[in-house]
């Protein structure tokens, strides 16, 4: 084979997996795939692994970015035959097993696809260009740089309507994004804006977090959700529920019952649709445009193809007809299956359908305040709030970033103020 066919990955007499995607799903299935069964290669068109959950306190100040990323090379410098390469996967070529990638072509023996999702504008161009995303660090670092913007534009601006528009934070979509950030916006008001920005009226600062649903959380227990709503409210939070967003031209938010709200400050965290690559266009999709897999996560209609992760929609399971939720655990316990029945598969043994193990959920609303449901029990407060950041805490990947994350925590908890409000990148608004 021609190099310049194997963006330098040398021949192997072992057959070629290769992983798209070092999120969750695809570094859970480095560390379980047997490493003498396969030579793996994993392309991300990022260099580090995001832990997604603690975005918003990137976006926030609360937390460096480097707290939640993490290198991938360092998941392979241990293994000969692992590889990880750079790259965007732009095309698969099913019927000469090959990926066209923004740096060459790669063959493959197995492929596993674990994309991710993306934002859903759900075709909404207007949303998609004036509305600030929060799926990845870099839109993280936009929104804290747009927030602290705002703010020093609305100090010395003389238009009052302006002003205004610069301290209205709409935040859209009440799942657990919505809620912690708009959670986290209320309490930087509360406890830091008012002080730093004296010379700002800092009531006029608004946070409203919409929900096209009749409750916040929606994939938690009742209970969490009222309690999230009665924590957010404590906060000063406007909450509107079964309210839905026609538009946003950048200075103007359209609400469906025709009201609107003036706000250069637009969070959408309102939809998730699956991230697919060119070539898959007649695999069979299912809701957002996740990819049907079977019970052993093979994608439909493709040979040794393989889907996990958010990216994946799952048949078969009578508990999750339309498919298991696209959270963390979903896709580290796919992955961890995979790697099993990948080793079955390679010594001709019978594979093993999944079964999804939840261990339930949560979500923080802000200090000492968090929503839990485990194993049928929900509990709030202050013990909740422990509960998430201990989960959160040993989630995080890399002993260093854990250290890092608890250190600027403690500082946090006790300073109420995590001084990481910097505008070292400043945003340009799209207009
Ligand atoms: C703001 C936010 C908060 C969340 N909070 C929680 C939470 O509290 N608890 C929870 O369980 N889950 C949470 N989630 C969901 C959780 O993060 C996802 O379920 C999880 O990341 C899915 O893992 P994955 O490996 O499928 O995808 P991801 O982790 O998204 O990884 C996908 C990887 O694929 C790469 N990639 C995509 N396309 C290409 C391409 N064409 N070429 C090369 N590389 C590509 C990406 O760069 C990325 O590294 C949250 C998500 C977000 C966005």
């Amino acid at each position: 084979m021609n190099a310049k066919h194997t963006l330098n990955i040398p021949e192997s007499p072992l057959p070629r997996l290769v992983i798209i995607g070092g999120g969750f799903a695809g570094i859970a299935l480095v560390k379980a795939l047997n490493k003498n069964d396969f030579q793996i290669v994993v392309i991300d068109q990022n260099n580090y692994h995001t832990f997604q959950p603690l975005l918003y306190q990137v976006a926030t100040g609360g937390l460096e970015p480097d707290a939640i990323a993490y290198p991938l090379r360092k998941y392979v410098k241990r293994f000969g035959n692992l590889f990880f390469r750079l790259a965007e996967v732009k095309q698969l070529e099913p019927d000469s097993k090959q990926l066209l990638t923004t740096q060459g072509v790669l063959n493959y023996d197995y492929l596993i696809i674990a994309t991710g999702a993306q934002t859903n504008y759900f075709g909404n161009d207007n949303l998609e260009r004036y509305t600030m995303g929060m799926k990845t660090i870099p839109e993280a670092l936009n929104l804290r740089s747009l927030i602290l913007q705002n703010l020093e534009k609305a100090i010395v601006t003389k238009d009052p309507l302006k002003r205004q528009a610069l301290m209205n934070f709409v935040i859209v979509g009440g799942g657990p994004t919505g809620v912690e950030l708009a959670g986290a916006l209320a309490e930087l008001k509360r406890f830091v804006f008012k002080e730093e920005y004296h010379d700002l009226k800092m009531d006029d600062m608004q946070v409203f977090l919409i929900e096209g649903s009749e409750r916040l959380l929606g994939g938690m227990s009742e209970k969490s959700s009222k309690n999230t709503l009665d924590f957010l409210k404590k906060l000063g939070v406007q909450v509107f529920l079964n309210c839905r967003i026609n538009d946003y031209d950048g200075n103007k938010v359209v609400i469906e019952n025709s009201s609107s709200i003036a706000s250069e400050n637009v969070i959408w965290a309102a939809g998730v649709k699956a991230t697919s690559i060119g070539g898959m266009e007649n695999a069979s999709t299912g809701q957002a445009n996740r990819l049907i897999t079977d019970a052993f996560s093979r994608v439909k209609g493709f040979d040794n193809c393989f889907a996990i992760g958010d990216v994946a929609l799952m048949e078969g399971d009578p508990h999750y007809p339309d498919g298991h939720p696209q959270v963390a655990p979903v896709a580290i316990q796919q992955a961890e299956l995979l790697a099993k029945n990948l080793s079955r598969l390679v010594n001709s043994k019978t594979l093993q359908s999944f079964k999804y193990r939840d261990k339930g959920s949560m979500a923080t609303i802000g200090r000492n305040k968090a929503v839990v449901d485990i194993a049928g029990l929900f509990f709030s407060g202050s013990f909740a709030w422990f509960v998430w950041l201990f989960v959160h805490l040993m989630a995080i990947v890399g002993f260093k970033n854990r250290v890092a994350t608890l250190l600027q925590w403690f500082s946090n908890y006790i300073n109420f103020n995590s001084a990481l409000r910097l505008i070292i990148r400043p945003y340009q608004p799209k207009k």
